[in-house]
């Protein structure tokens, strides 16, 4: 079958087939990280259904909305590679017809971490992804822990608002040095990328520690190691389905955190570690 691409709603729906859907909802500038997002969701159903849309809504005022990578052209490469069914590329407009009022609100849980850094961003993600599962009715969603508190917030969305999706979350995918992969590491020059290596170095030396006090002592050492063009924002240890802090006698699984600015861009990634075993 060939790949179709759906520009708007009315495309959407002469797509749709019998059987089981699956979306891989994107930002597009595709790489490996999310052709392991496709595969999953073609493994576990009948038709999948790529969106590609950059959403303006989740960007700052002072982001990088105008400057984010569009590599359309690419992506329909990769998605036929990936014997995508569908894709769906909607326009700014289609998405968000004038007169818009309503959107969801991520709660307390959007404000903390990474959403105390980008005021109203998960309020953002969390409208279109529900705009997308609306328009897909998807019967499964796949999503990278690369974006962690983005996963637990659709989690969360899911079970508190009773939307009828199977949410699937897919381990990061990185590089062989350690670099997890996004669209945002075309950005960085040579030298910035050894830089960014400092991220997922001091996520690695945490992790190998058993302890909050331990585990942050660890990550802070190994980045202050990458020098002053490792700009922190936040390194945070926190339970994965409320992303608050977590104590030191704090048992099971935590997520540790990290965004920093290289030049200038800003990155993220996070491990799951393992606190206090018995
Ligand atoms: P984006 O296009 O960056 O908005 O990401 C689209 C989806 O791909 C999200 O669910 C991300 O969490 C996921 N993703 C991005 N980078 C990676 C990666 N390195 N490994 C696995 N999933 C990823």
């Amino acid at each position: 079958m060939d790949l179709i691409v759906a520009r708007n709603r009315a495309d959407l729906l002469a797509a749709r087939r019998e059987g089981t859907v699956a979306l891989v909802p994107t930002m597009g500038a595709l790489h490996e990280g999310h052709r392991s997002l496709i595969r999953q969701a073609r493994v576990r159903s009948d038709q999948v259904v790529v969106s590609i849309f950059v959403n303006p809504l989740q960007f700052g005022p002072s982001e990088d909305f105008s400057r984010y990578p569009r590599t359309f052209d690419d992506d329909l490469d990769v998605c036929r590679d990936e014997g995508v069914d569908v894709v769906f590329h909607p326009g700014v407009d289609d998405m968000y017809p004038p007169g818009r009022q309503v959107s969801v609100s991520a709660g307390e849980m959007g404000r903390v971490v990474e959403g105390a850094s980008r005021p109203g961003h998960f309020d953002g993600v969390l409208t279109v992804v529900l705009k997308l599962f609306n328009l897909v009715r998807p019967d499964l969603a796949v999503f990278g822990q690369k974006d962690a508190q983005q996963l637990a917030l659709i989690r969360r969305m899911v079970a508190d608002l009773d939307v009828p999706v199977e949410i699937l979350g897919a381990p990061t995918v990185r590089e062989s040095d350690g670099l997890a992969l996004s669209s945002r590491n075309r950005y960085l020059s040579d030298d910035d990328r050894k830089v960014a290596l400092g991220l997922s170095r001091a996520l690695r030396a945490g992790a190998a520690q058993l302890t909050p006090d331990k585990i942050r002592t660890a990550a802070h050492e190994v980045l202050a190691q990458a020098g002053p063009r490792l700009e922190l924002d936040y390194l945070a240890l926190v339970d994965p389905a409320t992303f608050t802090d977590v104590s030191e006698s704090y048992h099971g699984m935590a997520v540790l955190a990290v965004a920093a600015r290289v030049g200038s861009t800003r990155l993220i990634d996070n491990v799951t570690v393992t606190l206090n075993p018995s």
